[in-house]
């Protein structure tokens, strides 16, 4: 077969304060296009759901008046990690496009905030699901209907209450930079956000947010998305985690390129670049198929985008938010600085003094500490991963008391962590944990303000 260069899957994420609606949302959209696929059309991905353009373009119906040229959209699943927005590939945003789900109810929480915050730094296409709209009083559920012919359902109460909520996100948006109106009244993608009112529990507006999705798809980024499918595969490790009689694994997205069993592999370790060779890969059993003992099933190859489970050797210490890249064609050397280049390019200006930072991802970590910086508290060290023992003894030991403090996103603290701070010689050393960048900000400028008086 002839080399040929094709359009990949574009790749979203969906993020939002907690509670907004994120999972329902990504149910709904995964099982509305199971009922209306051809039986095996949908793949299920490790940690994301592929949803092929056919099932796409029948959700959508009659609105689905561009011409597509894309295979399908290919979702993220984000189980409670919203940091896995700031996931990377290659220097950029791992996720291709974004939905950012608001409650259209309680409107702009802090994460709606910070999702919007890290869309702008990646320059990330997103559009907005101001969710929830059945629980506005009066709402007269037309399921799964598009926007257009739900709106026309309601009476003019409702209608007005929907404007006046829309509007308010409107003006949030504005406040942080962004020009925004509903969907239907956008004509230009580029120069404005795109609002589109849904249910992730009735389907209302489902087909118009997917229509939005292959709309930006389709005119701002088809050149981002031409890969040579038979190129040597690309990809971010989402997370790495021991699996029963396979040992250690990677759940990876593949975002360019092909990878297959036996490829020579490079990722990012805590402290080296590691080589290795893929031993197997794995995507999930189809839910027919649930009664077979073994949960994954093998293949042989996989091309982008996709998500995939790696096993192979000498994966420990594997950070998430790793790089991922196969070496095909002798270009081992330059591969392994490409892998070292990314990983050190997160952007942590280190101090001789400062605070130690830990994160789940190293995106997250390069959010948080843009974070810091952007309010001038200085870094120490900057690591991937729960914090340990170490890091409460290292802080212990900072000359400057208001610099003894530990901020810890997105991760846990180890047991002998807590233990090693119970000691008296550490007890001016803090830990600030959280799932939300500012608010940690905030409690540990709080805390430094208290220390200096
Ligand atoms: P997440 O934390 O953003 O993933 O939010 P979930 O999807 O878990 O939703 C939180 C709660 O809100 C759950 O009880 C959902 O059933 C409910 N919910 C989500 N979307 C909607 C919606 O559009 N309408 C209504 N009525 N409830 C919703
Ligand atoms: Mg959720």
């Amino acid at each position: 077969m002839a080399k040929q260069s094709s359009i990949r899957t574009p790749i979203v994420c969906v993020m939002g304060h907690v509670d907004h609606g994120k999972t329902s949302l990504l149910d709904r959209i995964r099982g509305s296009s199971v009922v209306s696929t051809e039986e095996g059309a949908i793949t299920q991905h490790i940690g994301a759901t592929l949803v092929p353009i056919d099932a796409i373009t029948r959700m959508s119906g009659a609105l689905s008046k561009v011409s597509v040229n894309i295979p399908g959209l290919l979702f993220i699943d984000t189980p409670g990690h919203h940091a896995f927005t700031t996931l990377r590939a290659r220097g950029g945003a791992l996720a291709d496009m974004a939905i950012v789900v608001v409650d259209i109810n309680e409107g702009f929480r802090p994460q709606t905030i910070e999702a919007l915050q890290i869309l702008r730094n990646y320059k990330t296409p997103f559009v907005i699901a101001a969710n929830k709209v059945d629980r506005i009083h009066g709402w007269r559920v037309q399921q799964g209907q598009p926007f257009a012919k739900t709106f026309a359902q309601q009476n003019e109460r409702v209608q007005g209450t929907l404007e006046t909520k829309v509007y308010e996100l409107v003006g949030k948006l504005s406040d942080l930079g962004f020009s925004s109106e509903r969907f239907d009244r956008v004509s230009d993608f580029a120069r404005n956000i795109c609002i589109v009112p849904t249910s992730a529990i009735t389907g209302e507006g489902l087909p118009d947010i997917l229509m939005v999705l292959i709309g930006l798809a389709q005119r701002y980024m088809t050149e981002n998305l031409k890969v040579s499918a038979d190129g040597p595969g690309a990809g971010t490790v989402l997370e790495v985690k021991e699996e029963r009689g396979l040992g250690m694994t990677l759940d990876l997205i593949l975002y360019d390129g092909t990878l297959n069993v036996g490829d020579e592999v490079v990722v990012a370790g805590n402290d080296q670049i590691i080589e290795t060779k893929v031993r197997s890969l794995l995507k999930p059993r189809p839910m027919k198929e649930i009664l077979i003992e073994e949960r994954f099933e093998r293949v042989k190859s996989v091309t982008a985008a996709a998500g995939i489970k790696v096993a192979a050797p000498k994966l420990d210490g594997v950070i998430a938010g790793s790089p991922f890249r196969v070496v095909r064609g002798g270009n081992r050397d330059e591969i392994i600085e490409q892998v070292r280049h990314e990983v050190q390019d997160i952007q942590v200006t280190l101090s001789d003094i400062g605070v130690l930072i830990r994160a789940d991802t190293i995106g997250a970590l390069e959010a948080l500490s843009k974070e810091l910086e952007g309010h001038h508290v200085q870094v120490m060290r900057a690591a991937v991963g729960p914090v340990t023992r170490h890091d409460v003894i290292e802080a212990g030991t900072i000359r400057d008391p208001l610099y003894s403090a530990i901020v810890a996103f997105n991760t846990p603290v180890l047991p002998d962590a807590v233990d090693a701070l119970a000691d008296a010689a550490m007890s001016h050393v803090s830990i600030f944990e959280g799932g939300v960048i500012y608010q940690l900000l905030d409690d540990y400028i709080e805390w430094r303000e208290e220390k200096k008086q």
